[in-house]
């Protein structure tokens, strides 16, 4: 099994047809991308405003890689070993930016120090201090996505993956993204030290950093939107700029699964899903919304899930 390393100067800002590879992997091969946070590192104090910034640079990814043999109809999975970030991270707001837009006056950035804090028991994982309060460090990947057949900004999420904003993406899961060009082409950045469901005010604590992957192709094996696997369950993540569209596909996938891996009737998978998925919000505040029907792992299983979506 080899390494590669990819360094923060190999960015894109778009997932789209025509990507040119920046490095090579084998399936099994370590892939460590060193990341640009979100505004490519723009911001470095509280008193430069997001309004100033070069928006051309927002959203990097780092990459693309190139999996060998992965090829479209494949589906690429990304196991995340581990995340790094910098110690300090930015959060801002602007007018118009975020659910509550229309209530911000000016745009406001702040700085955060993330670091162990010696003044409590607790040592070792680190906090992110934010004015004043200790807020509990949760790394995650804003962005992690592949080639796809349109030009899609990589502030944009969608069925290649991209800005999907969902703190699940975190180290110890599995990241499932259906590949549309050959090689897949994978690229990853947005990292952040710590984001709720919804990053309401249009960002997380915005951090630079590393991500340490492995890869696996699964051949033939069609999934029709990203899937992410923890410990306990599936998710299923759906993005659409109308969130009830995003509801609505997210819901439908969620009982087709059900429906195939359990043997029901529709109606049937219908009041199970009722029962036991839960419909979660990711992100509200990019171009598409991303929400995710969660399915504990009682119920389904990866194979399962492929053959559920083999037909359509
Ligand atoms: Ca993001
Ligand atoms: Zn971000």
């Amino acid at each position: 099994m080899g390494y590669v390393f990819v360094d923060s100067s190999k960015v894109i800002y778009y997932f789209g047809p025509d990507l040119e590879p920046v490095a090579f992997a084998d399936p099994g091969d370590v892939i460590c991308f060193e990341t640009l946070d979100c505004f490519s590192n723009q911001i470095s104090s509280e008193d430069q405003l997001v309004t100033d910034i070069d928006f051309s640079r927002v959203n990097p990814a780092t990459g693309p890689i190139y999996i060998r043999g992965a090829e479209r109809g494949d589906t690429l999975a990304v196991k995340i070993l581990d995340i790094e970030t910098s110690d300090r991270g930015v959060i801002v707001t602007a007018p118009g930016y975020g659910v509550l837009g229309d209530k911000v006056r000016s745009p406001r950035t702040k700085i955060c120090e993330i670091r162990e804090d010696k003044f409590v028991y607790f040592v070792g994982k680190g906090a992110v201090h934010f004015v004043g309060l200790r807020l509990s460090y949760r790394p995650m990947i804003g962005v992690i996505g592949v080639a796809y057949d349109e030009k899609v900004p990589c502030g944009v999420p969608g069925k290649h993956g991209g800005n999907m904003d969902t703190k699940l993406i975190t180290k110890g899961v599995t990241v499932y993204l259906p590949v549309f060009r050959e090689g897949a082409l994978l690229g990853v950045g947005d990292l952040h030290a710590v984001m709720g469901d919804g990053e309401v005010c249009v960002a997380g604590c915005e951090v630079s950093g590393k991500v340490l992957v492995t890869t696996s192709v699964f051949k033939e094996k069609f999934i029709p939107w990203p899937i992410v696997e923890t410990d306990e369950a599936f998710y299923l993540i759906v993005s659409h700029e109308d969130i009830n569209k995003a509801l609505y596909e997210a819901t439908d996938l969620a009982v087709k699964v059900l429906q195939h891996s359990l043997a029901l009737d529709w109606d049937e998978a219908y009041m199970i899903a009722s029962m036991i998925v839960d419909i979660q919000i990711s992100q509200l505040v990019d171009p598409a919304k991303t929400v995710r029907a969660r399915i504990p792992k009682d119920y389904v299983s990866l194979p399962k899930i492929f053959e559920a979506f083999r037909e359509s």
